[in-house]
């Protein structure tokens, strides 16, 4: 089966590592999302890294977010995207930072739906080329950090900056109707909405935003424990991924940059600095080995029944373990493929 994992960040840099473990786990391709300087030479210079792997590399860049407050910002981001996609650019990257980081100059922050944006997303829909937006983050992330809170394995340390509770900032429903509100306004734009639209502990509501909105498409990506974490849940998943099979990627949001790879722990399994060794020698074959058993539960979660006692996901402090769906193969050679091949153009 053809396998294309739709989200990952992989730098320039480690391309080589990318590689070893797709080669591992059978992936032919990946999408790799830029982080913030994917436009113009820097764009450029890390197409030209990743050509070194012909097919197997695809890349969605970004428009410049740190100019947002410049006269004609989405018209000047529009014109820059349009040259970008000449040189080989596939897809625009957009970070949860719209809705909830970049402020207007007077401090307000900038609301994911204003319509000066507008030309950024007409601009894509003109060109063909898909809109990746992640929008909010789940539900448990504005919701007290308890015992009964999801990512209360995660949400602490390191990472409490992550957790929106009283900080006052926009609920996830305020941030969730602005984001559908420009796809709305834009049916000519394909948006991909990764983490199941930040939806996947709702499902219901997924399904119905898929349903309203034909320009809507979801990844998976770093959304399997709460898809899985229980018989019922898995049941509902089960049907969701069914109903919307031709709607829904494939992804894992694997990383590889500077930060992590030196750790030996694949980024995404979320552990606290500390808990793992720095620097060592064998730090890259550890990441390697990490990142590939990251896929496996991934491809195992969708294409197996098996249950998965000990996931590579840090989530809760209670434990958990994730019930796999067994989907039938055609459903999977869409999730894994088919679908992405449709949106994207893979040259
Ligand atoms: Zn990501």
């Amino acid at each position: 089966m053809t396998i294309l994992d739709a989200h990952t960040h992989v730098f320039p840099q480690y391309a080589d590592l990318a590689v070893e473990v797709m080669d591992r786990c059978g992936v032919e391709r990946v999408v790799t999302l830029e982080w913030h300087d994917g436009f113009g030479d820097s764009l450029r210079e890390h197409m030209k890294a990743f050509g070194r792997y012909p097919g197997r590399f695809v890349v969605f860049g970004n428009v410049d977010f740190s100019r947002i407050n410049e006269p004609a910002f989405a018209q000047t981001a529009a014109e820059q995207m349009a040259t970008d996609v000449d040189a080989g650019m596939r897809g625009l990257k957009v970070y949860k930072a719209l809705g909830l980081e970049y402020r207007e100059e007077k401090g307000d922050l900038w609301r994911v739906n204003d319509e000066r944006l507008d030309p950024i997303w007409a601009k894509a829909g003109e060109l063909g080329v898909p809109v990746l937006i992640h929008t909010a983050d789940p539900p448990a992330f504005w919701q007290p950090v308890n015992e009964s809170n999801f990512w209360n394995g995660v949400l602490h340390g390191e990472y409490a900056w992550w957790s929106y509770y009283r900080k006052g900032l926009p609920s996830i429903e305020e941030l969730l109707a602005e984001r559908n509100e420009v796809i709305r306004r834009h049916p000519d734009t394909t948006f991909i909405c990764p983490h199941v639209g930040s939806r996947a502990a709702t499902l219901d509501a997924a399904a119905e935003d898929l349903e309203e909105m034909p320009n809507l498409y979801y990844d998976i990506s770093a959304r399997i424990p709460i898809m899985g974490v229980s018989r019922r849940r898995s049941v509902r998943s089960r049907e969701f991924l069914t109903e919307c099979q031709d709607r829904v990627l494939f992804g894992t949001d694997l990383i590889y940059d500077d930060t992590n790879v030196p750790t030996g722990v694949q980024a995404q399994c979320l552990h606290q600095p500390g808990e793992i060794p720095l620097g060592d020698e064998d730090c890259r074959e550890r990441y390697v080995e990490t990142a590939v058993s990251f896929i496996r539960s991934h491809l195992d979660f969708l294409m197996t029944d098996t249950v998965q006692e000990d996931p590579p996901f840090r989530r809760t402090t209670r434990g958990y373990s994730i019930k796999g769906l067994g989907l039938p193969e055609e459903v999977c050679e869409k999730i894994l493929f088919k679908n992405a091949q449709r949106l994207i153009d893979l040259g």
